[in-house]
């Protein structure tokens, strides 16, 4: 570590942060990248945002080749049913209704599936107030498939939107339709915007917390999933913090930055959820062991990886779960809404 002075791209505080030098690790290009932590408002972020961001997204990246599919083999009236079911469990509305039907059907298991294996969608849809299936939902930066627009679409909401600008093409998948656009080019309003796990790829933070505030509807609520630099991860792994991502995770933000930046669009967290996972745990120890995240005996790629026994992957959800708890999570969801004058 050095210090050097820079310039935040958050706070704007120019200051001489400390310097950190982390290696691109998920392909194990090892390519050199600098970043510093702003001593004001903690935002960890690359000092010069590569002009060739795109390079970094080859055709292997994630978002470009999603792992699987989910298809909707139900018939209609499974889903008719299920849906009316789904209202009941996310709504609280026709209980009578509902004890008819749970004779006849189960409620689908998207219902109860996590998002990333990190928060539960049940949980997004009531801490975002959702009120009906008619509401507008928009996921920003979802690559070409969004498992968890597909969830939403099989619980029975039925306008959903995604965007993404790196994808080749618009696509659509039942009802739901992923469009190959920047967040300023989406034409609506919504009650619902997701991130999960964009913003720290996007170079301008406040102008896209600004398009957020924008494409709200006035009672909408924005939920950010990213990637905290404060907490108990970085502090043991440093750069070799699976989360540090170099050069696709332009800012590492604190707790403290993201308010910061939400309260300069006109927006506030009104809620934080620590959602990590076991990843954060063998992704480091793999990174602080000089092994890529894409080596073909990670555990990412890799069901049958036998880098770390069973005990240790036990082990890695065990602190997950901890450091969820304790708020010292190195993955956190924050839940946005207006600030109204
Ligand atoms: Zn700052």
């Amino acid at each position: 570590m050095t210090i050097s002075l820079h310039s935040c791209r958050i706070c704007k505080t120019e200051d001489n942060h400390s310097t950190f030098i982390a290696y691109e690790m998920m392909f194990g290009t090892r390519e050199k990248f600098e970043y510093f932590q702003c001593n004001t408002c903690d935002c960890l972020q690359i000092t010069d945002i590569p002009k060739n961001l795109s390079e970094y997204y080859p055709p292997k990246y994630y978002a470009h080749t999603p792992s699987e599919i989910t298809t909707q083999g139900r018939n209609w009236l499974i889903r008719f049913l299920q849906k009316q079911r789904c209202r009941t469990a996310i709504f609280g509305k026709y209980y009578k209704l509902n004890n008819l039907l749970k004779l006849i059907v189960d409620l689908p298991t998207s219902l109860h599936e996590r998002v990333n294996e990190g928060l539960l969608i049940k949980e997004i849809i009531n801490t975002a107030g959702l009120k009906n299936f008619d509401e507008p939902i928009l996921d920003v930066g979802c690559g070409i498939y969004s498992q968890w627009l597909a969830n939403l679409e099989s619980i029975g909401f039925t306008r959903l939107l995604g965007a993404d600008p790196i994808i080749m093409g618009d696509q659509q998948y039942g009802q739901v339709k992923i469009v190959a656009s920047e967040l300023s080019d989406v034409v609506g309003k919504f009650s619902l915007i997701t991130l999960h796990h964009s913003l720290e790829h996007i170079p301008d933070q406040e102008a896209t917390l600004q398009q957020i505030e924008q494409h709200l509807l006035p009672d909408g609520v924005c939920l950010i999933r990213i990637p905290i630099v404060s907490s108990f991860v970085w502090e043991k792994y440093g750069t070799n913090w699976v989360e540090f991502d170099p050069p696709r995770h332009l800012y590492l933000h604190s707790l403290k930055s993201l308010k910061l930046l939400a309260s300069k669009t006109g927006l506030e967290v009104f809620d934080i959820k620590h959602d990590t996972t076991a990843f954060e745990f063998y992704g480091s120890e793999m990174y602080a062991r000089g092994i890529p995240l894409t080596d073909k005996n990670s555990p990412w790629i890799n069901k049958n990886s036998s880098l770390f026994t069973e005990e240790e992957m036990d082990d890695f959800k065990i602190l997950a779960n901890k450091i969820n708890l304790s708020g010292e999570a190195g993955r956190a969801a924050f839940f946005l809404r207006k600030i109204l004058a």
